[in-house]
């Protein structure tokens, strides 16, 4: 981890303090937002202690390129409870970023999931053989995943790492990292968790996927940071990791005929376009050929990072 790193200044992820500003947004426009698109309305309290000004900057990071809003306060537990209530916010069941992972893990691995939500992952994982825990601070999220069995701690990373040092072949965590308002004690502290040799896996949400996609939870208190393909690598540096690689999920249909529809409206009906583009074994071909023409991505991005053995 690099020696200039202050908590609190500048970049979350690099320390350096130039920054561009890429836009300005009022608090109380944000929440208004959240209400209009979820139906949920926050408890002033809650508002107050989670509105640090009456406006906040998303800055771009003139040394890694990362985008983060300053000032900005995470979310935190009574927030994600609030949401949940509303039924703003539901677990996923499968996504993208399970497969990806699971590909590359063997059974009999130990494996530990960061934020592992409703243990939807560590089910998929247990069906394959893979022996894994989990780490949940919500407890509605972690009270689902043990009624399916699983281990989970409600413990911090920070927290959980230093009782079980250089433990498991993969630690994993899918969409936290953009939540968190100091990622490095994170990621420090998952590499920590990790044998020599054991691969760390982490998915974020991709800024360079179409605008349309962008929601009220794109902004604090939801999300604190947005990150494109670059700054992964970056990540992986910091680690001083053996190796690592990156994976860009690929649009879904909906997104590519969404942006099909944009550049030529009217041109062919989305219907007969759906029809051809869903005929297997054509869908593959054509998404393919269609995502790099368009320059379309898909919601995530996925990187592997590999300690030193
Ligand atoms: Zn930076």
């Amino acid at each position: 981890m690099s020696k200039h790193w202050q908590p609190g200044t500048g970049c979350p992820l690099c320390g350096d303090v130039a920054f561009a500003v890429r836009s300005r947004i009022a608090f109380d426009r944000i929440w208004e937002w959240y209400g209009e698109e979820w139906g949920v309305t926050f408890s002033p309290q809650l508002r107050a202690s989670l509105t640090p000004a009456e406006v906040t900057e998303l800055r771009r990071c003139e040394g890694c390129g990362l985008d983060y809003f300053s000032p900005a306060i995470a979310g935190g537990g009574a927030f994600h409870d609030e949401l949940i209530a509303a039924n703003a916010s539901a677990y996923v069941e499968d996504k993208w970023d399970f497969e990806q992972v699971l590909s590359r893990v063997s059974p009999g691995e130990r494996l530990l999931d960061i934020g592992a939500g409703n243990g939807a992952f560590l089910a998929k994982a247990a069906r394959r053989g893979i022996v894994g825990e989990g780490l949940e601070l919500n407890h509605v999220g972690a009270g689902m995943a043990r009624q399916r069995g699983a281990t989970i701690h409600m413990e911090t990373i920070e927290a959980f790492a230093p009782t079980r040092p250089a433990s498991f072949d993969v630690v994993c965590s899918f969409q936290v990292l953009e939540h968190l308002k100091e990622p490095r004690p994170f990621l420090a502290a998952a590499w920590a968790a990790l044998k020599p040799g054991g691969r760390l896996y982490l998915t974020v949400p991709n800024r360079d996927r179409p605008a349309e996609d962008l929601t009220s939870f794109e902004h604090p208190p939801h999300h604190l940071t947005r990150w494109s393909a670059g700054q992964l690598p970056a990540l992986a540096e910091m680690l001083e990791a053996a190796s690592s690689r990156v994976e860009i999920e690929p649009p879904s249909l909906h997104q590519i005929l969404l942006a099909m529809r944009r550049r030529r409206p009217g041109s062919v009906p989305v219907k007969i376009l759906s029809r051809i583009l869903t005929a297997r074994p054509l869908a593959w071909l054509w998404t393919g050929a269609l995502t790099r023409r368009m320059g379309l991505c898909g919601h995530s991005l996925l990187v592997e990072i590999v300690k030193p053995a």
